[in-house]
C-alpha cells in the first residue's frame, strides 16, 4: 500500500508511505507507485499513529444505556448502582456490550486498549470471561490489554484474593488494584504489596486505581512508587486517576512527584470522572491529578476513555479527540505547542503504559498502524473532532470513510 502526500504531526513537507507486509517501510518524498499497489492520496491530511486507550472498563460499558431510572450523582451513589448492574451480567452480555465498545473506539482510530475488568466475589469470573472472548473475536482490529481489577477492593470482599490468583491462571495481562476500597490504610499496604507479589510470579505489569478521591490523607500513591522501587518494578506501574495529589500540599506532592519520576511511573488521568467526584461545594472537584506539573517534571503522562454510559458516567464516544480535548480544557493547555503534549497523551504516552512503546509509531520498520484524520494538522482534529478518513492496522485498512467534507486542501 502507498500513502500519498500524508502530512506527519513533526513534519513540514507532505511525505509519501510505503507499506510492505504490514510493516512501514519507506517513508518519503515521492515514491514511485509499484505495480498492483493500493493508492491512498492523503491530500494533505495529517496522518497520526492510531491512537492507544490505557484505561477503561469493557465489563462495564453500555450498561446505562436508555436512562435506567437512579438518581447516581456522587461516587458512592455510582460504585452502588454498578452493583445492581453487575448482578445482572452474563458472559454472553458483557461480551455484546465489551464488541460494541471496542468497534466503537475502533471507528474513531484506537487500536490498542487496556481495560479493567472486575474480579469480585459479586460477579466471580463472568466480566472476565466475556471480555476475553470479546479480545478473541475483535483480535484483527484492535489489541486488547485485561486487567484484573479488584473494584471491591481484596480485603473487604471475601474470596477476591483467591479469584485474582484465578483470572491471572484464566489469561488476564495485568494486575489491577484499588487500596482506597479497603477500609484502613494498614490493608490499603496490604493490598499493594498483594498487587506486587501477583505481578512478580506472573511477571506481568501492575495497573492500579489509585487515591482517586480527594482525600488529602491519602498515600497509596506514594506507597505503590515506594515498593516499585523496592521491587525494581521501573516503568511498569501506572496509577489511574491519581487525584487526591492535586489537594495535598505542594511540598508533599512535589516530594511524591520526584519519586514518580525517580521509578518511571506512569499516570493516567481521566477528566471524564469530573462528572462523579460529587456534589460539593464551589470550587467543585476537577477530579484529576497534577498533570502540568508531572508533564514538566517529564513523568509520562496519559489519558484516557475510562467508562462510556456506565453507572459511573453517562456519557463517552470512545473517541480520543473527545477526551483528549477535554483534558485540553481541564489543564488548561491553550497554545498551539501544548496541543502536542495532549495529542502524546492520547498516542505515545499511553503506548508507554501497555508496554509497547518501542514498536509504535510512523517510522520504517514499525507495525503500518495509522490513522488519516479529516484536519490539516493536530489542533485542528481535536478543534473539529475531525472524521477519521482510513484507520490502518497491520497495513490493512480497516475503517473508511468517505464522507468526510470538513477539511479539503
Ligand atoms: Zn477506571
Amino acid at each position: 500500500m502507498l500513502i500519498k502526500n500524508a502530512k506527519l504531526v513533526d513534519r513540514k513537507e507532505e511525505l509519501d508511505i510505503l507499506i510492505k507486509d504490514g510493516r512501514f517501510t519507506s517513508i518519503e518524498k515521492n515514491i514511485d507507485k509499484e505495480n498492483e499497489m493500493d493508492i491512498i492520496d492523503a491530500k494533505g491530511c495529517i496522518v497520526t499513529p492510531t491512537f492507544v486507550n490505557p484505561h477503561m472498563h469493557l465489563d462495564k460499558v453500555y450498561t446505562a444505556v436508555g436512562g435506567r431510572e437512579s438518581k447516581v450523582e456522587t461516587l458512592e451513589e455510582s460504585i452502588e448502582i454498578m452493583h445492581d448492574l453487575k448482578r445482572e451480567y452474563t458472559v454472553e452480555n458483557v461480551k455484546r456490550r465489551a464488541l460494541r465498545a471496542i468497534k466503537d473506539c475502533v471507528s474513531f482510530g484506537t487500536t490498542k486498549i487496556r481495560t479493567s475488568v472486575d474480579i469480585d466475589n459479586i460477579i466471580d469470573l463472568i466480566g472476565l470471561k466475556g471480555v476475553l472472548a470479546a479480545k478473541e473475536e475483535c483480535k484483527e482490529i484492535c489489541d486488547i490489554q485485561i486487567i484484573a481489577f479488584p473494584q471491591e477492593g481484596i480485603f473487604t470482599n471475601k474470596g477476591t484474593e483467591e479469584l485474582l490468583w484465578e483470572a491471572m491462571e484464566a489469561g488476564a495481562d495485568v494486575i489491577g488494584g484499588m487500596p482506597a476500597a479497603e477500609w484502613t490504610d494498614e490493608y490499603s499496604k496490604k493490598h499493594v504489596n498483594l498487587v506486587f507479589e501477583i505481578a512478580k510470579s506472573y511477571d506481568v505489569d501492575i495497573d492500579m486505581h489509585i487515591d482517586q478521591t480527594k482525600d488529602i490523607f491519602a498515600r497509596s500513591l506514594e506507597y505503590t512508587a515506594m515498593r516499585t522501587l523496592e521491587e525494581n518494578y521501573h516503568g511498569r506501574v501506572t496509577g489511574g486517576h491519581c487525584t487526591s495529589i492535586s489537594y495535598q500540599n505542594d511540598a508533599h506532592a512535589k516530594k511524591v512527584m520526584e519519586l514518580l519520576k525517580l521509578v518511571d511511573f506512569n499516570v493516567c488521568t481521566n477528566p471524564q470522572v469530573l462528572a462523579i467526584m460529587g456534589i460539593d461545594s464551589e470550587p467543585r472537584t476537577r477530579g484529576v491529578t497534577r498533570i502540568r506539573e508531572m508533564v514538566e517534571m517529564g513523568i509520562n503522562v496519559a489519558t484516557a476513555q475510562d467508562t462510556i454510559c456506565d453507572g459511573f458516567h453517562i456519557f463517552g464516544t470512545g473517541d480520543p479527540l473527545d477526551y483528549g480535548l477535554l483534558c485540553a480544557y481541564i489543564s488548561q493547555y491553550n497554545t498551539p505547542a501544548s496541543v502536542k503534549i495532549i495529542f502524546n497523551m492520547i498516542t505515545k504516552n499511553a503506548a508507554k503504559i501497555l508496554s509497547v512503546d518501542d514498536k509504535y509509531g510512523i517510522e520504517v520498520g514499525n507495525k503500518a498502524d495509522l490513522n488519516i484524520i479529516d484536519a490539516p494538522n493536530i489542533q485542528e482534529a481535536f478543534r473539529l473532532r475531525a472524521d477519521r478518513k482510513y484507520v490502518i492496522k497491520n497495513g490493512k485498512i480497516i475503517v473508511e470513510n468517505k464522507s468526510t467534507t470538513k477539511f479539503n486542501k
